[in-house]
């Protein structure tokens, strides 16, 4: 809320009229202009992710400042997605700093397409984030570019990317990479401090406060929360700072997951059916994190002699890119867990091949005999687990292994759902492998666990005052509402464009 005074003209009895001060309030501080007097107050906008899981975006004007917190790409629905993805979250020149939570694009996919629109200020996040911001947003360039260069050259009519490799280029130059817990200045009175948040490689919860005028007041923001026992990343550290207000994720608000240590003994089941009725597992995996997971849980298996030894690809140059990353930044995993300090090479041993040619891609259709393909996208929305649907889909020797949330209108939730036919790049296909899912390795805490970590968060802040549920569907999100309600939060589902201040 802000509060200025304005000369007004009153009209007075008689006629007369008179310059009188004025006190007014208002929600937007741009519409009080040089008016405004500013008080201690911080106003979110939620720009994003706001009743939806994609688009994570908030912006946060503190001190006559604006900061965004994420700025990512909003997924699913093509027109709708395209729209929202389209129009910039606010003015670029009224852009001061942006604060990312991680590397996920609907939490980074857009600040190339700042770039693109002059934006040149300072984006801080982890070092892991920022590497594999380069890796993730260069590859989601390259895909803008090459599926409009392919749907012109089919004569269709389609809007340009929304930006280019030089753009996602220019977003590392902005970088500023910062050590877990450490203080930073965002800008003028206002620091922050990342958490581990305990969901990929670099992923981080944000504590943002203003430390201007006499009482410091602090916001937090979750991003997206992490589980204890995830294989590799580090259990979830809630914020230790008292917030007054938090921003929460809400995915799996309505939902209890398997357990990460059954999700092991799972694959390695679904492993050994498969190879025994000579099928191949085709495992749609988001390249970053859970194909990492994945590798590292079967080379765990191999070792065990628990699976059989059948090859095992990985058929995306970028979650290639994405293990070196993570071969870089050994020093943000679990060392709690027993193969990560045994294992010299987590990612790498006899039975695993990384391929890279388009060619080589291709070569595995012709493979005889059982195999583990492990593909992008992890939705099933691109990438090449396209190919290999559209080529295995309809044999019912294989298996899809769904290991990843499926969000509304992807091809990912039409293969959960087990529909009879699904459409594989433009192609009707029968749906005749087994569908067979592990929740387990889902990235996002479970109900039970979200319920945790605002608890511990609620803990160290006496005068929390406020929890607003972000990034979750509708169900989602009304069942954690009524969870923490009956826990005496006070809690709100924002809808988007909704402005708060505290
Ligand atoms: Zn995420």
């Amino acid at each position: 809320m802000y509060v200025g005074v304005r000369l007004t003209d009153m009209r007075w009895p008689y006629g007369i009229v008179r310059k009188l001060p004025h006190i007014f309030v208002s929600r937007d501080h741009r519409a009080t202009g040089l008016e405004s007097l500013f008080i201690d107050d911080m106003e979110i906008e939620f720009a994003g992710a706001a009743r939806e899981v994609t688009g994570s975006c908030h912006i946060v004007r503190v001190n006559g400042k604006t900061i965004l917190l994420d700025c990512g790409l909003f997924q699913g629905h093509r027109s709708d997605a395209e729209m929202k993805n389209r129009s910039l979250p606010c003015p670029i020149d009224q852009i001061d700093a942006v604060v990312l939570s991680h590397a996920h694009l609907d939490h980074s996919g857009r600040l190339p397409f700042l770039v693109n629109h002059g934006f040149s200020k300072s984006i801080h996040a982890t070092k892991a984030t920022a590497d594999l911001c380069v890796i993730m947003l260069a590859d989601s360039a390259h895909i803008q570019e090459s599926d409009f260069e392919f749907l012109n050259r089919h004569g269709r009519t389609v809007s340009p990317p929304l930006y280019g490799l030089r753009d996602a280029a220019r977003v590392d130059e902005l970088m500023q990479r910062h050590a877990y817990e450490e203080w930073f200045d965002v800008c003028a009175g206002v620091r922050a401090r990342f958490f581990d948040a305990g969901h990929i490689l670099g992923s981080a919860s944000v504590v943002l406060e203003r430390t201007s005028g006499a009482d410091a007041s602090r916001l937090i923001f979750s991003g997206d929360i992490g589980r204890a026992g995830l294989p590799i990343i580090r259990d979830p550290a809630p914020p230790a700072d008292a917030a007054d207000v938090v921003i929460m994720e809400s995915t799996y608000g309505n939902r209890d997951h398997e357990s990460v240590a059954s999700s092991r003994e799972h694959l390695g089941r679904v492993v050994r059916e498969t190879a025994a009725r000579g099928g191949r597992i085709l495992i749609p995996a988001f390249a970053v994190g859970r194909t990492q997971e994945l590798v590292y849980d079967l080379q765990v298996l191999s070792r065990e002699n628990a699976i059989p030894p059948i090859p095992i690809f990985i058929d995306s140059p970028l979650a290639t890119a994405a293990t070196g990353v993570f071969e870089q930044n050994t020093d943000v995993f679990d060392r709690t867990e027993g193969p990560v300090r045994e294992i010299e090479r987590l990612f790498q041993f006899e039975r695993v091949t990384y391929t890279s040619s388009t060619e080589e891609s291709k070569k595995l259709n012709t493979r005889v005999g059982p195999m583990i393909l492990i593909a992008g996208s992890g939705m099933v929305e691109g990438g090449r687990i396209l190919h290999h649907l559209l080529n295995g889909a309809s044999n019912p020797r294989n298996t899809i292994l769904i290991v990843g949330f499926q969000a509304e209108n992807t091809l990912g939730r039409r293969i959960v759902e087990r529909r009879p036919v699904i459409r594989v790049l433009g192609t009707e296909v029968e749906l005749r492998a087994t569908v067979d899912i592990i929740n387990g390795y889902s990235a996002h805490a479970d109900r039970t666990e979200l319920v945790e970590w605002i608890g511990a968060v609620r803990r160290t802040s006496p005068k929390l005052r406020q929890v607003y549920l972000v990034h979750g569907e509708a169900a989602a999100q009304e069942a954690l509402a009524g969870t923490l309600g009956s826990q005496s939060y006070a809690v709100t589902c924002p809808v988007l464009h909704d402005r708060i201040s505290f």
